[in-house]
């Protein structure tokens, strides 16, 4: 009688053993686990996230520079074209076309910008009207061909050295993406000079520019970086999301894109 009890005890047992090791612990453990897991989540979703993330504001909230940038950096406005980034000999935009106030006395084949830069500097030229400004376009789309005579015709007259600090060689300039404007101003006598940055229109241009989506190209004490002297006639058409984070953080188009 006892053996055979504890023949079906040990049987029982067996099977029970049999069975735990079949299910791998589930039946019992897994329950407990998923609790477990239940718990960790709710942690670390409704208590500690939100405060990690507070942490994060409250160090990334005192600089401009430190904020997540919503631009999109591979625009076709936000292209690059400096003395190492150039553009080819056939590079051509297709949508040309002519802007509204333009200097009278230049070539009206070389005073076309792309159809989203014009839009913008019509509108830039309109408002500083508006406050009493005339600002006229008197370079804007160069091509490869024009461009080649220009540089050579600098090189003529100033050396190689020297023409390069003011000069693009061919493929190299800006200009060639349409999306620039050489601008000047009755006070200068539609000139290109360096003092134009300390005249009413040129102070306009350097605080407002950057809300029809321009900047100030090659500002002063950034020669290093953009390998251009200081020009606060050349705008460069960026759009109104970039050319504002550009101006509020007061850096280039190279710093901007962060090839310098
Ligand atoms: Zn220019």
């Amino acid at each position: 009688m006892t053996g055979n009890r504890k023949g079906k005890r040990r049987r029982a047992f067996v099977l029970i053993l049999l069975f735990l090791v079949l299910s791998g612990f589930n039946f019992f453990v897994s329950p407990h686990i998923r609790d477990k897991a239940g718990e960790g989540e709710t942690v670390s979703v409704s208590a500690s996230a939100p405060a990690q993330s507070e942490t994060a504001r409250e160090e990334t909230s005192p600089s401009e520079e430190d904020k997540v940038s919503t631009v999109d950096k591979s625009s076709e406005y936000l292209i690059l074209v400096n003395k190492t980034h150039g553009l080819g000999k056939n590079y051509e935009p297709e949508d040309l076309k002519n802007v509204n106030s333009v200097a009278g006395d230049r070539d009206g084949k070389y005073q076309k910008m792309r159809r989203k830069a014009a839009n913008a500097f019509n509108r830039l030229t309109k408002a500083a009207k508006r406050e009493g400004h005339i600002i006229k376009l008197t370079s804007g789309y160069r091509p490869y061909s024009y461009q080649q005579i220009l540089y050579r015709q600098y090189v003529k007259e100033d050396g190689k050295n020297r023409a390069e600090q003011y000069s693009a060689k061919p493929g190299y300039s800006e200009h060639q993406t349409g999306l620039v404007a050489d601008v000047s101003s009755p006070s200068v006598n539609y000139n290109l000079v360096q003092a134009y940055g300390n005249t009413a229109e040129g102070k306009w241009l350097a605080k407002n520019a950057h809300k029809y989506g321009f900047i100030i190209r090659y500002p002063k004490g950034k020669e290093d970086i953009t390998g251009y002297e200081y020009e606060p006639w050349h705008l460069r058409y960026v759009g109104k999301d970039a050319a504002a984070e550009i101006y509020s953080r007061g850096v280039t188009l190279e710093e901007y894109l962060g090839e310098s």
